[in-house]
């Protein structure tokens, strides 16, 4: 068996021992004599499972008391048009700040359901830094205010939280949560799809205020409504159990880390060996304000982008995968999730300097 070091941005690397462990349990978990997939979500095997996974997520975030977990399905592209049904109320106006592709997203789906005030963007410059605070121009009659904490595209992540008053702050956490210490307390909502940092696609993990739960919506769909699915344990209809039992696991393997001090130590780490790479080189660059880079996805250029298919295939052949940028911004891209080891991160670099010194 060779394993690669996969740098896809999502579905992602997870963790081998994850993975080992769901191996051996595959055709017997824990002596039922059936897989986790083919078990009933009604049944006392699972139900341990769920509500292990959430009293589990529970730990790492600190998240209190008067926050409900809810594991939904959808993606967080769901969650554009779902938090909206559920957050406006009677109100008719939320905030949105632009920073890249998944803010755009966000916004152009949020549209649909009310008016959309873009209150700070970075798109004067490509969507390479964070807009400070001071220039957000928040409207007090918003519903909510929502951002995109990391965005997995352009690679900046906000290293500060927002300061949005009594209006409830939102944010789409997809592609970082998990990565670092959150002070839950801060935000009306978070939400992220798994795939990234912590699981299989197809799961959605929405942490709510419970005071925002009980507006939605008359049109919103039942297993869309935040209120329903917390008073049903997030099982108004069937959850994805697999992927909640493999978000277990790797909640479990977070614990056994540390926690999220100690992940995101070695996250500081893994993203500053690349990033002291890029900029001593003349030969690749980041494009991204300093202040405002992705410990999670980091973007970078080759000068000659003539040589960024030779750079792919040879990387590949180096068994270092899915290098290449979003097909919107081009360039390369390497995520280096929770999941992804120093040393796939060293074996980058490695073959980044092979790289150069060949073409030099
Ligand atoms: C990947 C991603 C999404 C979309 O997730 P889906 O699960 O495909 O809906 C949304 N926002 C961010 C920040 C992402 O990284």
């Amino acid at each position: 068996m060779a394993r690669v070091f996969n740098f896809s941005a999502g579905p992602a690397v997870l963790p081998e021992s994850v993975l080992a462990q769901a191996a051996e349990e595959m055709l017997d978990y824990a002596g039922t004599g059936m897989s986790v997939m083919e078990m009933s979500h009604r049944s006392k095997a699972f139900i341990d499972i769920h509500a292990h996974a959430e009293s589990d997520l529970r730990e790492l975030l600190n998240i209190p008391k008067n926050y409900k977990v809810l594991f939904m399905q959808g993606g967080a592209a769901a969650q554009f048009g779902i938090l909206a049904m559920n957050l406006l109320g009677d109100k008719t106006q939320a905030d949105y700040v632009y920073t890249g592709q998944w803010s755009k997203k966000a916004i152009s789906e949020a549209k649909k359901f009310c008016k959309v005030n873009v209150v700070a963007s970075s798109e004067d410059e490509n969507f390479t830094y964070a807009p400070a605070q001071a220039d957000w121009k928040l409207d007090p009659k918003a519903a909510y205010v929502h951002y995109t904490s990391n965005e997995t595209i352009g690679g900046v992540e906000f290293q500060w939280i927002p300061q949005t008053g009594d209006v409830p702050l939102v944010v789409d956490a997809s592609s970082h949560i998990l990565s670092r210490p959150l002070d839950v307390s801060r935000f009306g909502l978070i939400y992220a799809g798994a795939q990234k940092n912590i699981g299989p696609a197809g799961l959605t993990i929405v942490i709510v205020r419970e005071d925002l739960l009980g507006h939605a919506s008359s049109i919103c769909p039942e297993v869309f409504n935040y209120k329903v699915q917390a008073e049903a344990d997030s099982m108004i209809n069937t959850p994805p159990t697999y992927a909640i039992y493999i978000a277990g696991l790797v909640f479990q393997w977070l614990k056994k880390q540390g926690g999220l001090e100690s992940i995101e130590k070695q996250n500081i780490v893994k993203s500053q060996c690349l990033y002291e790479y890029l900029d001593q080189s003349e030969f690749y660059h980041s494009p991204v304000r300093k202040s405002d880079r992705s410990r999670m996805n980091i973007p970078f250029r080759l000068k000659n982008e003539a040589l960024d298919d030779a750079f792919l295939k040879q990387a590949k052949a180096a068994g270092l995968m899915e290098l290449k940028g979003h097909r919107s911004v081009g360039g390369m891209r390497a995520s280096v999730y929770n999941a992804m080891p120093l040393a796939g991160v060293h074996a980058l670099v490695a073959f980044m300097r092979d790289f150069e010194k060949q073409q030099a």
